[in-house]
């Protein structure tokens, strides 16, 4: 195993650092502050084939494979979590859906559009009434005639109001409980299907999260993605890639936070020297710097195993709790470095740890990410 990046994926890391720095770092408090989502930054995204990552060239993507993907989310986390989310959710949710269960037609049709982020993807699987439990939905879809009839309500969809196509889970075999649940692609703008509610929120508050309805939605044979009734079984694989993602943008955000608090603690003096001299902020930052370690090999062993074709289930859940926890941590720690100062909105560090939590709870909770771990151990 590799513990280093080749130069391909430097490359990568260096032009997301360089994009990141320019077009992001100078704007992300900003945007966190007005709540808004930067609609602008999304053809330059586009651009660079990032939000493509891992559509083939063919599709007009980037053909890259997953550790690229982690190496890019990682880049932009550093300096804003929102668009991070943006970034993930869009390549590794919605996108990915299509790209790896869609059929050709539904390829030809999405996938040049969103790799150039002319449309954004979407995924809605939550419900206002199951998350943890996701084959617990009651959202519905009917047979009538040659039409579905979908009605439902869906729950925190990022990219739920600015995206042009979302991939939405719905019962169509309610008697076969998780093996009756499919995939329908459904374009904003379709009637009956409509943004309901934009959900106010702790952190990512430049992302764009809400809670979307169906009334009545007319769809046919061709919005199915996949095969009829496997829904559940193809978002299984979706969301096991989708957390390495969470892992990245989680170490991210934990390297963004570190990195503030090394510079503060030489800066910052008290009792006549800088407190960078004080065991106490030393522990603080030792400690941050071995859990963030630990959890990039963690990341990378799983981006690695993914990137084999092997299962990777286990690992991607393991990389995610443990960036995501280590993330918060760290973010935590560089806030309290930070003293007084941390706790304003002056300094990035607070808007990282409201980022943060999010890692422990998207795409499965910690407690849900210990559940597949021990399960694949307790049932071996
Ligand atoms: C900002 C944001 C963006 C999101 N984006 C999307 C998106 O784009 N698409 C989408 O479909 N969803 C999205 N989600 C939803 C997210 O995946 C869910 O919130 C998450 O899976 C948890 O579900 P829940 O909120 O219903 O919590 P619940 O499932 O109600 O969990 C509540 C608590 O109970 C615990 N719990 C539940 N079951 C168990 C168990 N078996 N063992 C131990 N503890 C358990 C949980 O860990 C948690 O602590 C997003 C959420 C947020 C906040």
């Amino acid at each position: 195993m590799d513990f280093e990046l080749d130069e391909l994926h430097r490359t990568i890391r260096d032009t997301a650092r360089d994009f990141t720095n320019r077009e992001v770092a100078p704007y992300a408090t900003k945007w966190d502050k007005e709540e808004r989502f930067p609609a602008e930054i999304i053809p330059k995204l586009g651009e660079l084939g990032f939000l493509g990552i891992r559509i083939p060239e063919e599709y007009g993507g980037s053909g890259l494979d997953t550790l690229a993907y982690a190496t890019i989310v990682e880049e932009i986390a550093r300096w804003d979590g929102s668009l991070a989310l943006t970034v993930a959710s869009h390549n590794g949710l919605g996108s990915s859906h299509i790209l790896s269960f869609g059929n050709e037609a539904q390829k030809q049709k999405y996938l040049p559009r969103l790799a150039t982020g002319e449309i954004l993807g979407a995924w809605a699987l939550t419900e206002p009434g199951s998350g943890s439990d996701a084959a617990g939905m009651s959202t519905r879809a009917v047979r009538k005639g040659d039409k579905w009839i979908v009605n439902g309500t869906k729950m925190f969809i990022t990219q739920g109001s600015v995206g042009g196509v979302c991939v939405v889970l719905a019962v169509t075999s309610p008697e076969k409980k998780q093996k009756g649940i499919t995939a329908f692609a459904i374009e904003m703008g379709t009637p009956g299907f409509r943004a309901s509610k934009h959900l106010e929120k702790l952190g990512m508050r430049s992302s764009d999260t809400v809670e979307l309805s169906l009334e009545d939605v007319e769809l046919t044979d061709d919005h199915i993605v996949g095969e009829l009734d496997r829904g559940f079984i193809d978002t299984l694989k979706i969301l096991d890639r989708g957390r390495i993602s969470i892992g990245a943008l989680a170490l991210g955000l934990g390297e963004g936070a570190l990195a503030e608090g090394v510079k503060y603690a030489k800066d910052r003096k008290a009792f006549g020297k800088p407190i960078a001299d004080f065991q106490a902020i030393q522990w603080m930052i030792a400690d941050s710097r071995t859990e963030l370690d630990a959890a990039r090999v963690l990341l990378y062993r799983a981006a690695e195993l993914a990137d084999r074709g092997v299962r990777f289930s286990t690992e991607a859940a393991m990389a995610k709790l443990y960036a995501s926890e280590a993330a918060t941590r760290a973010c935590n720690r560089s806030l309290q470095i930070h003293g007084g100062y941390g706790y304003t909105r002056e300094f990035p560090v607070e808007r990282h740890l409201r980022d943060a939590k999010l890692c422990e709870i998207g795409e499965g909770t910690s407690e849900v990410q210990r559940v597949v771990i021990s399960r694949a151990l307790l049932s071996a």
